[in-house]
């Protein structure tokens, strides 16, 4: 099995064993913790943006960092508009959000990059030779536009890893069962001269396509070089895995977020 799902203090969290590189760390959290959200975001809402109160949200990132021993580390996250920026993140004392970014790598030590979704895919990097890592948030959108394939060419530039000494992670997301796409998708797979065939699937009524988005973004760190034995994925679609994971399709926009997590520790911790 590519990943496994653990629980730890009450949070059950997914890893990728093989991304386990020593001198990092990395998870992609689920619904289920003792966190602090009710109703449609119930339990661990770890997204600031869902229309739940944030400072709420923030006790969330608090309880789960203190559980899984990372009390203390300020987040970075992204601003996340769907677009391709990777950026390159220095240690920060707090936490921020980078602006227009959809990606962010660091080899900087006690800062936990952090980005957050429902439905979309999040790529997590680990250079196996070095302490770099990255992530990146790769909806339909995101994933057209190559951002998993910028964030491999960003860890290379910022610290010289090459994209055969990757390991790649794609977290749970939504599934080629659930995510119907229109004209619109099509297109732009086909402006991206993305294969479009081993992609997309008709469905019944033959307006409209199923997406496997995981497929998508496998095939975009194939491209830019990670080899296929080092990419790691799940089966699990937020969508249909109503006890797991917040599906914005599913639940119409109102729900929660996941947030998916990776660093390089501190020495000595
Ligand atoms: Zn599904």
């Amino acid at each position: 099995m590519d990943y496994c799902l653990n629980s730890h203090k009450g949070f059950r969290t997914l890893h990728f064993p093989a991304l386990k590189v020593p001198g990092t760390g990395h998870g992609f959290t689920s619904r289920q913790g003792p966190g602090d959200s009710r109703d449609a975001f119930a339990f661990l809402n770890m997204g600031l943006r869902t229309g739940e109160d944030p400072r709420l949200v923030k006790k969330n990132h608090r309880l789960f960092l203190e559980g899984v021993g990372l009390g203390g580390s300020p987040l970075v996250t992204g601003e996340q508009v769907h677009g391709s920026l990777v950026a390159q993140v220095a240690p920060s004392r707090d936490f921020r959000v980078v602006p227009g970014a959809d990606g962010l790598v660091t080899d900087g030590e006690g800062v936990v990059l952090s980005l957050f979704s429902a439905d979309c895919a999040l790529v997590f990097l680990v250079d196996r030779r070095g302490r770099a890592v990255g992530i990146a948030h790769a909806g339909w959108r995101g994933a057209v536009a190559g951002i998993a394939g910028e964030a491999v060419r960003k860890l290379k530039e910022g610290f010289g890893s090459q994209p055969r000494d990757l390991l790649a992670g794609i977290s749970p997301c939504i599934g080629a069962c659930c995510f119907e796409v229109r004209d619109d998708v099509v297109g732009a797979l086909r402006e991206a001269g993305l294969p479009e065939k081993e992609l997309l699937t008709p469905a019944p009524g033959g307006d409209s396509w199923y997406l496997d988005l995981k497929a998508l973004n496998i095939w975009q760190l194939r491209r830019a070089g990670v080899p296929a034995g080092s990419i790691f994925s799940t089966s699990l679609c937020t969508s249909c895995r109503r006890d797991l994971f917040y599906s914005y399709r599913r639940d119409k926009g109102i729900t929660g977020r996941m947030m998916g997590y990776i660093y390089v520790e501190r020495k000595g911790r």
